[in-house]
């Protein structure tokens, strides 16, 4: 994600913060400095930082199950709303996806119980019973205030990370439930309906309230629990198209000798965006229209495909399906790969083909669809 950097390496995993995070701090920090001054403001920046080393404990507890199953985390990045822990594929078992949702809101659990048991829970129960609430800045910045904050926001994240609304882990929790007795598709669907519903009933509430952070909440999982649908749709489509019908078999190829301004042509022509560049019957390297774009806007001279083309090649067999291949793009960063037929290469698939062949294929299975509800109820079709 652009505009977010690296903070550390955990695991083989990148740990970075977006840079509106720092928004979040200045934000943490008004309450406390009001009444407190400095070190209030130093309080509550503390605040923040600590939340949010308890929120990437979260994700590389969801992280850490995923490699457990070897699925490769790329990165975890910090957002204002939380984290995110980027998997390069999805689990392939229900059991997979339920252990690695679960895993998250349980670190949450065992840092809440380490506070109790460091600090000794009477005290807080006293403290609550006084003050009711530590919310804000009603009590004075001290370490208690800090640990029965920190416990607060802890219990928060388990309960909030455990609506049964998919985006969330619960929703995962309930899809990973319900797919190990039906489709993976089947349970998604159910999964969504799920949270799109506690979404509105959440936005609701958030009126009536007047609470405006809920009610983008539940715009977030709104949005989010439909996305997951239609992903899953897509994952389910995907997996029965193979690659080696995906190719484009009349794709124009560059030679060794070739020079930029081939591409050039062959871009403005053909409107192809990826070419391999040929050695024989073997691609050596691809070159891609933003390589271009880039050696134009580098130099003037003419200079020769070979030089600003990429010489990592991800090799892919005709056989595999479009869904994995899409997994291995996303585990690979890369958008375009080269298919095979055994030794013999074929021609490259990007992302754009894969989206497109999606798209072809719901279109007509929507026609189908379309085509036999007509034929089911012939009095629908005869205006
Ligand atoms: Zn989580």
């Amino acid at each position: 994600m652009r505009r977010s950097f690296r903070l550390v390496k955990v695991a083989g995993i990148d740990i970075k913060v977006h840079i509106t995070f720092f928004f979040i701090l200045v934000l943490g920090a008004l309450p406390w400095s009001s009444e407190y001054g400095l070190p209030g403001a130093l309080f509550g920046m503390i605040l923040i930082l600590l939340l949010f080393v308890c929120v990437t404990l979260h994700e590389l507890g969801h992280s850490l199950v995923a490699q457990l199953f070897d699925i490769p985390v790329r990165e975890i990045i910090l957002l204002p709303i939380g984290g995110v822990a980027f998997l390069g594929r999805n689990p392939s078992k229900p059991m997979q996806e339920l252990l690695i949702a679960i895993a998250g809101p349980l670190v949450n659990v065992v840092i809440a119980a380490l506070i109790l048991l460091i600090t000794g829970a009477t005290a807080y129960v006293g403290m609550l019973d006084q003050q009711g609430t530590v919310q804000g800045a009603a009590l004075a910045p001290s370490f208690t205030t800090l640990m029965l904050w920190l416990l607060q926001a802890n219990v928060a994240l388990v309960i909030f990370n455990l609506i049964p609304a998919l985006p969330l882990d619960g929703g995962r929790v309930l899809r990973a439930i319900l797919a190990m007795s039906m489709t993976y598709q089947r349970a998604t669907q159910i999964a969504s309906a799920v949270g799109q519903t506690l979404a509105i009933g959440l936005g609701l509430l958030g009126l009536f309230a007047g609470n405006f952070l809920l009610i983008l909440v539940a715009a977030f999982i709104f949005i989010g629990a439909g996305r997951e649908n239609v992903e899953a749709q897509a994952r389910t489509v995907l997996t029965t198209l193979r690659v080696g019908d995906a190719y484009n078999k009349h794709a124009l190829r560059l030679e060794i000798g070739d020079r930029v301004s081939k591409v050039v042509d062959y871009i403005l022509t053909s409107y192809q965006p990826d070419f391999a560049v040929m050695q024989g019957n073997n691609p050596i390297g691809i070159v891609t229209r933003d390589d271009v774009l880039r050696a134009l806007d580098t130099t003037t001279e003419d200079v020769y495909v070979t030089m600003i083309m990429r010489r990592e090649i991800v090799k892919v067999d005709a056989s595999a399906s479009l869904d994995a291949v899409r997994q291995l793009m996303s585990e690979k960063s890369v958008r375009v790969v080269a298919v095979y037929d055994g030794i013999a290469y074929l021609g490259l698939v990007s992302l754009e083909d894969i989206a497109e062949a999606f798209a072809v294929i719901t279109f007509l299975q929507r026609q189908r669809e379309a085509r036999e509800v007509q034929q089911a109820n012939p009095r629908m079709s005869g205006q």
